[in-house]
């Protein structure tokens, strides 16, 4: 089994963490350096120069986007852990900044939020003309009656 970090032989010492737990490591500012040179040697195949911090960003969004455990060889386990404790567990289980919502429709539902209030607004409109209509028709009727 491959650490899912580094890419190296997990081996014996090998540690399986939950996805909560990485995000909840990521969230307080954990940013292994071995999990950049796996994307940096891809990199370098395909010719690519990016900065580092281009890189860290990707992989904290595949560690938000993952929801399957991770095998942890003994050396990324003792970096997480050595992250896990300056910074506090109970720390790290709190949500993210909130700019990326964990079920993942907040933003795509803006515009629907929108559209839905617009259709609101069209439907009460609509109805408020009926309402008014059968009133105004009632009333001629009632005033008719009242002539008689
Ligand atoms: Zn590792």
């Amino acid at each position: 089994m491959a650490c899912d970090i580094c890419g190296s032989l997990s081996g014996a010492g090998a540690k399986r963490y939950s996805a909560a737990q990485l995000q909840a490591a990521v969230n307080t500012g954990y940013r292994p350096s071995v999990a950049l040179e796996q994307f940096q040697r891809l990199a370098k195949s395909f010719d690519l120069s990016l900065p580092d911090d281009y890189w860290y960003g990707e992989w904290v969004a595949q560690v938000r986007r993952d929801k399957t455990d991770w095998l942890l060889c003994w050396a990324c386990r003792a970096g997480i852990e050595h992250h896990l404790d300056e910074h506090g567990a109970e720390q790290g289980v709190m949500p993210t900044s909130g700019r990326e919502p964990i079920g993942g429709w907040e933003p795509a539902s803006r515009a629907g939020t929108i559209a839905l209030f617009v259709i609101a607004l069209l439907a009460g409109a609509v109805l408020l003309y009926v309402v008014i209509f059968i009133v105004w028709k009632n009333l001629e009727g009632l005033l008719s009656l009242l002539s008689l």
